[in-house]
């Protein structure tokens, strides 16, 4: 059980790592499209819009740069959900035309508030779990450290139970660490 353990925590840390490292989400077909697409934009504003006579260059170019800057980062939001529904069991297809049908990247915004938690496999038994979990449903796998009497979440370098007050010295390590007693 102290093997699964170990087991488990340097899942959690790969876990925590893959969560921080937001660029690698993104794919390289997003950021190709959002380089075109802001060059597009540049020449919608200096190729194709008419000049007129009176216009300031400067307010131009701002502009250009603030519309290709918007729909290039739109871009490269939507290559990165296109990722993230995935490890997160959604639809892929169905919130990829909610973020490209709503306008004004309020589809984004509807998917960063609807997304389901990450979901992560059981080290034991690749069962699908949110982070939350202490233990595995299907396998009883341990994936956090819990009191060994009422089994709530303890820190690992908790001396004494936030919750119930029991001494965790008293669970033993194999013990404490497995939740239910036989
Ligand atoms: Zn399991
Ligand atoms: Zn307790």
């Amino acid at each position: 059980m102290t093997m699964f353990w170990n087991q488990g925590q340097e899942r959690s840390q790969n876990a925590g790592a893959a969560g921080e490292d937001h660029l690698s989400m993104i794919p390289t077909w997003s950021v190709v499209l959002a380089i075109l697409v802001f060059a597009g934009i540049q020449y919608l504003f200096h190729g194709v819009m008419p000049h007129h006579k009176h216009e300031m260059l400067p307010m131009r170019l701002l502009m250009g740069y603030s519309w290709g800057t918007a729909f290039a980062s739109y871009v490269l939001l939507v290559g990165y959900v296109s990722r993230d529904v995935k490890r997160r069991n959604m639809p892929g297809g169905l919130w990829m035309l909610i973020m490209v049908v709503m306008p004004g990247g309020i589809g984004a915004v509807v998917y960063f508030l609807l997304r389901q938690p990450l979901l992560t496999p059981c080290p034991h038994c690749s069962t699908e779990l949110t982070s939350s979990v202490h233990f595995c449903p299907q396998c009883q796998f341990q994936l956090a450290p819990v009191c060994g009497r009422c089994f709530r979440g303890v820190q690992i370098t908790d001396v004494y139970c936030a919750q119930c007050g029991h001494d965790l010295a008293e669970d033993h390590a194999p013990a404490r660490l497995r939740a239910y007693s036989d």
